[in-house]
Formats: C-alpha cells, sequence, structure tokens
C-alpha cells in the first residue's frame, strides 16, 4: 500500500517547518513532471512530499543592480517570455522555449530541472554559460550559495543534502553579454534533448569581436561538458565561413573525444557539426539585428 504524507507550505516560515522535519523519504514536488514518473517506478511507497507549488514567494523574475535572479518554482513558460531573460540570458530564453511542450513548461520549474539533473536537462548549459548559482537553504534554516555545474554529482544525482532546498537561481546582469543555445531532439513537439549547445560571450557593438567566449555541450555526459578548444577559437576573432567551419570541426572533435567508445559517437559527430554551425548562424543573426538595434527572437 502507498503511504504518502503531504505537505503542502505556502509560505518561507511554514517551508522552514517542513524542512525541519525532513528525512530520508522526503521529497519536494514542484511541477511534478520528474518526480511523478519516479515514484510511480519507484518499489518504495513511503514518501514524505513536500509541495512546492503554494510557494508563490518563490516565483519570480528579478533584475537587481547586479544580478538576473529566478525563484526556483519559476516555470519555464515564465522563464522563455521574459524580456530580462531575453536581454540578459538569452541562451536560457532559447533552451526553456524548447523544453518539453507547452503543457510541459507551463509545469515545469528550473529547480526541478536542476534537481532532477537528467544530463538532457535543456537548462544546464545555459545556467553554465551564463555562470549561474544557486541560493540552497537547509534543514536548519542556514542558506548557502553553490556554482549549478558543482549541484550535479552524477546522472540523476544532485549533491543536495536531505531537506536541502533551491530556493533561487543567479546570474550576473551583464548587458555585454550575447548567447544562444541550438538543441538536437529525438522527436518534434515534445523533445528530449539527445544533444544541445549553448555559447555565452561579451560583444561589444561596433567591434564586431566574441571575447572571454564559454561553450558548453549538453547530453553527452552527466553535466554540460566544457569546450574551451573550440570555443578558444572564437576568441577575439571574426566569425567568418572559415572560422565557422574550424569551430564545427573542433567541438565534434572535442565531443568525440569524451564520448569515446559510445554506440552513438558517430550519429553525434555528425550532429554536433551542424549544430554548431546552427549555433553560430543564430549567434550572428541575433547580433546583427542588435546592432541595428531590433529586437531579435527566434
Ligand atoms: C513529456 C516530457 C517532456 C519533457 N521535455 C523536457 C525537455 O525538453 N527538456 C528538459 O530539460 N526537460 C524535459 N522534461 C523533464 C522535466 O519536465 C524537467 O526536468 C522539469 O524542469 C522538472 O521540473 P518540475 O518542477 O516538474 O520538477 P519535479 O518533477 O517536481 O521535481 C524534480 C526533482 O527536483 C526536485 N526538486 C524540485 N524542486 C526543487 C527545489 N526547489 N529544490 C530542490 N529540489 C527540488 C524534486 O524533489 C525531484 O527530485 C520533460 C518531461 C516530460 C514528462
Amino acid at each position: 500500500m502507498t503511504n504518502l504524507c503531504f505537505f503542502t507550505p505556502n509560505n518561507m516560515k511554514e517551508l522552514r517547518q517542513c524542512l525541519s522535519m525532513a528525512d530520508e523519504s522526503t521529497r519536494f514536488i514542484a511541477g511534478g513532471t520528474d518526480l511523478v514518473i519516479k515514484l510511480r517506478k519507484s518499489s518504495n511507497k513511503h514518501w514524505k512530499l513536500i509541495d512546492l507549488s503554494g510557494m508563490t514567494e518563490l516565483k519570480y523574475i528579478k533584475e537587481d543592480e547586479n544580478f538576473i535572479r529566478i525563484g526556483a518554482c519559476t516555470t519555464f513558460a515564465n522563464i522563455a517570455s521574459d524580456p530580462v531573460i531575453k536581454r540578459y540570458g538569452r541562451c536560457l530564453s532559447l533552451a526553456a522555449s524548447e523544453v518539453g511542450s507547452v503543457q510541459i513548461r507551463n509545469r515545469a520549474t528550473i529547480a526541478g530541472n536542476i534537481a532532477n539533473a537528467s544530463p538532457a536537462a535543456d537548462s544546464l548549459a545555459p545556467l553554465s554559460m551564463l555562470g549561474a548559482k544557486a541560493l540552497l537553504m537547509d534543514r536548519q534554516g542556514n542558506k548557502t550559495v553553490c556554482g549549478i555545474d558543482s549541484l550535479i554529482s552524477g546522472v540523476g544525482k544532485n549533491n543536495l543534502d536531505v531537506g536541502q532546498i533551491i530556493l533561487e537561481v543567479f546570474f550576473p546582469a551583464n548587458k555585454d553579454v550575447v548567447s544562444s543555445f541550438v538543441k538536437l531532439g529525438s522527436r518534434k513537439k515534445v523533445s528530449i534533448s539527445r544533444l544541445n549547445i549553448a555559447l555565452a560571450a561579451e560583444y561589444s557593438n561596433g567591434d564586431q569581436k566574441l571575447k572571454n567566449v564559454n561553450v558548453a555541450v549538453g547530453a553527452v555526459g552527466p553535466g554540460p561538458m566544457s569546450a574551451a578548444k573550440s570555443a578558444s577559437l572564437l576568441d577575439g576573432r571574426n566569425i567568418s565561413k572559415e572560422v565557422i567551419e574550424s569551430f564545427s570541426e573542433s567541438l565534434a572533435q572535442e565531443v568525440e573525444e569524451a564520448i569515446k567508445g559510445r554506440s552513438s559517437m558517430p550519429y553525434k559527430r555528425k550532429a554536433v557539426m551542424g549544430l554548431g554551425k546552427d549555433l553560430l548562424d543564430d549567434l550572428l543573426s541575433y547580433i546583427s539585428a542588435l546592432e541595428r538595434e531590433e529586437c531579435y527572437d527566434r
């Protein structure tokens, strides 16, 4: 028989009380799009669920002096349509708009995507590129900050302690950062990533060159894989046809090294070359639109 204890905090005080009672059987449920499937498959039938859907205090997108802040329970639908995210974290906005389907995006939250730690999670590579961090709170109410990359400890595994919750995700509000995201899925409409790439770089109008370029490839390992060698090919250069070619080739080599011996390697090698080109095409279109001071929405 299934034995579920359900807690429904509606504010931070009630949430702290719930956390103080957390044990190994406790799980947070936000949108439930991953957790419900996991609980159905699990042989364990005894769970304490902390339902976060009533935590309106954790649903927000804010811009302060230095950071863009996203509450843990903010859905991908909200992230995808938010003008602040489009401006400062375009790669995250694009990734959010490609998560699942309309129905999934209306429920799925950013913290759930991170904590679920799937290699195919679409927010991880963009968040990594934006230098995002998470604000956490433990069972005693203590708050700490942790880089998003260091929250992932393996496939489907995170570094959160029992009863430790993600409260917020934040990244620097840097107007000079331009970014992009492309994804290859296995199905049309509701498509889980087989491969995704995020890029972020500094760009100042007029100089036509990218600086401090970072590139991450998702869905080839437990967390996003940094493609530093390929990123360095773009640093300080004009993005010519030749540069795009050598970038895509280098990206394919980096992925090949990372997944040597895997049966999916020949497919992923080809796919990554195509996606690498798409990524730079998209970024160049965005930059030209920025220079013409047009809003560019893919
Ligand atoms: C049909 C379908 C299509 C999908 N397509 C995509 C896709 O294209 N791209 C993609 O990335 N994902 C996709 N997903 C996966 C899923 O929708 C996302 O991972 C989603 O963001 C999970 O968020 P959630 O709020 O539903 O999390 P939940 O299912 O509620 O929770 C997931 C995990 O996170 C934990 N958790 C939730 N909130 C917190 C918190 N604040 N602090 C700490 N831990 C927390 C839970 O305890 C649980 O372990 C898809 C899922 C389905 C069913």
